[in-house]
């Protein structure tokens, strides 16, 4: 048994908001909080004196296993060179920065305090690399989420208006890919990138199948509902990345009414004006969307200006911004499922539309009211890399810091943006709730994201500072499953984590259905199609309805 003791505690969910309460952990679970069993003393105590407590950090959204990250490894040779990392009596090496090697991924979302962590889009046929990266990565626990929104059955079956085989397909897939959660990238956009094409309306025909975006959105989100999965569907709307763009992101609210959605990387997805040259932010309107209706949630994919890897199965964009960057790309086509595309790129303080992109995502994080429904990512690698996360922290609970980084920027950016009126800096009990809390509740995590009887004792002590970028950068001690992790900014102890998976109600006769389409159009046998016998040896099915 151990006593995490004299700590100030931030345990969103349980409402908990700056006590000092003693933290009682046995056998990776927390089993007291604040009067422990008066008849047996704790084998080991940790001094919490002068520091916060929270629970262990949670990510909604990162890029950290499976096809494309590899592909952004193996095309990006210089974005390791200046970032090796040298192995330790308890750590393996690898290499790091935008792109890091699995141990280093594990160790360092470790090292912020961050324990559990969602790969946020992985293509079915590439579940099984996905699951043997997982299983690599230590110390954290994680899921990820298949993709689904360009799929050929959800089209095929949607187009003869067949929901109940959309819903069916859906529970099929989730099971085969040992997945969390329905993902959705640009719905239909990808499958039109097949014929070098792309949607740039939610009410457009795509190529292949009498649908639009709008309808497969609302299959999913039927299929989410009626199957009744812990997370909602994860969207990454359509015409990301384009001018214009709020109102594609509106659209796609409206048309999914009360149903409940998680959008993705939101900044990318705030943009107004007509072009570049006009380039401005609407994410004023979002906020305003988001706080009037409760059943959205979003992510923010805030921008941290230096290197980022863009990586997404938005196939159409990431050619766009190849085109319009001149950097290197690679074109990843996975069959009739998804398709995706890497292309290295910088966001630089001096340029007017990357200075008002950073700009837009912090207005995100400000204007939506409850922080319950707007998380802290950058959609790692795509905005940034994770390591910046204590850094954006700064920048939403000191004002003065925010300030002085805005007057660095191109002065336009305070005319396009409302960034500069904003007041509001987050408390940190607020910080809980977007890094930890809410992402937790969000994802439907039980055991994570808070510190009551019955959590996972995942737990981040970080020694208080006024600088909050340097306390949440340096965490004193985080405790994964009741087990020391890191001490002081280093791992000290490499532990394997789990991978959570759902069991959603499955209906035998689609095996046959999509048997025949599988056999008649895949490249790979039906046979090593699924990955329900994949290795997973550490995981955890979590419940659905
Ligand atoms: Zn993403």
């Amino acid at each position: 048994m151990l006593k995490v003791t004299n700590g100030e505690v931030y345990d969103p969910l349980n409402g908990v908001n700056g006590e000092k309460l003693d933290i009682w952990v046995e056998d990776g679970k927390i089993i007291a909080v604040g009067k422990g069993p008066s008849d047996r003393t704790p084998d080991e105590v940790i001094d919490a004196s002068g520091a916060v407590v929270m629970p262990g950090g949670v990510d909604i959204h990162s890029h950290i296993a499976g096809s494309k990250v590899n592909i952004g490894r193996k095309m990006r040779p210089e974005d390791h060179r200046g970032d090796v990392v040298p192995k330790t009596e308890v750590t393996r090496s690898g290499v790091g920065y935008t792109v890091p090697s699995t141990f280093v991924t594990g160790y360092r979302y470790a090292a912020l305090g961050y324990t559990t962590v969602m790969e946020a889009a992985t293509p079915p046929l590439g579940a099984r690399h996905t699951h043997d990266e997982l299983n690599d990565t230590p110390i954290i626990d994680k899921g990820c989420f298949t993709l689904m929104g360009n799929n050929y059955f959800v089209l095929k079956f949607l187009e003869r208006g067949e929901q109940d085989k959309v819903r069916a397909f859906v529970s099929w897939l989730l099971r085969a890919t040992r997945a969390y959660a329905i993902k959705i990238v640009n719905p239909g956009g990808t499958d039109c990138w097949k014929w070098g094409k792309n949607v740039e309306d939610i009410d457009e025909r795509i190529v292949d199948f009498d649908v639009t975006p709008r309808q497969i959105l609302v299959a999913l989100a039927k299929a989410h509902r009626d199957l009744g999965l812990p997370h909602s569907i994860h969207v990454h709307c359509n015409n990301l990345g384009v001018p214009g763009n709020y109102k594609t992101t509106l659209q796609t609210l409206e048309a999914l009414g009360d149903m409940k959605v998680h959008i993705t990387h939101a900044q990318f997805n705030s943009y107004g004006g007509t072009s570049w040259a006009d380039f401005r932010s609407e994410a004023p309107k979002i906020a305003e969307y988001v706080n009037a209706h409760k059943n959205v949630t979003l992510d923010v994919g805030q921008v941290v200006f230096g290197e980022a890897t863009t990586m997404t199965a938005d196939g159409p964009w990431q050619y766009r911004l190849h085109q319009l960057t001149g950097n290197k790309w690679v074109g990843s086509d996975v069959e009739m499922e998804t398709g995706a595309g890497v292309v290295p790129y910088t966001f630089r303080k001096r340029n007017l539309v990357n200075a008002i992109q950073w700009a837009i995502g912090l207005e995100l994080m400000l204007l939506i009211e409850d922080p319950w429904r707007v998380f802290l990512t950058t959609d790692h690698p795509n905005a940034g890399p994770f390591i910046f996360y204590p850094h954006i922290i700064k920048l939403l609970m000191d004002k003065d810091f925010r300030d002085e980084v805005l007057a660095s920027c191109p002065k336009k950016v305070r005319e396009r943006t409302v960034l500069a009126e904003i007041k509001r800096e987050y408390s940190l009990y607020e910080i809980a709730i977007i890094t930890r809390a809410g992402t937790a509740k969000a994802l439907g995590l039980k055991d994570k994201g808070h510190l009551g009887v019955g959590a996972d004792a995942d737990i981040a002590i970080y020694p208080k500072d006024s600088d909050p970028e340097k306390m949440f950068s340096c965490p004193r001690y985080v405790l994964k499953g009741g087990e020391v992790v890191v001490k002081d900014g280093k791992v000290v102890k490499s532990v394997e984590g789990k991978t959570f998976y759902v069991d959603p109600p499955h209906e035998d006769w689609i095996e046959d259905e999509i048997k025949e389409d599988f056999e008649r159009y895949y490249t790979v046998s039906w046979a090593n199609y699924p990955v329900q016998n994949a290795y997973l040896p550490r995981s955890e099915v979590v419940k659905c309805g």
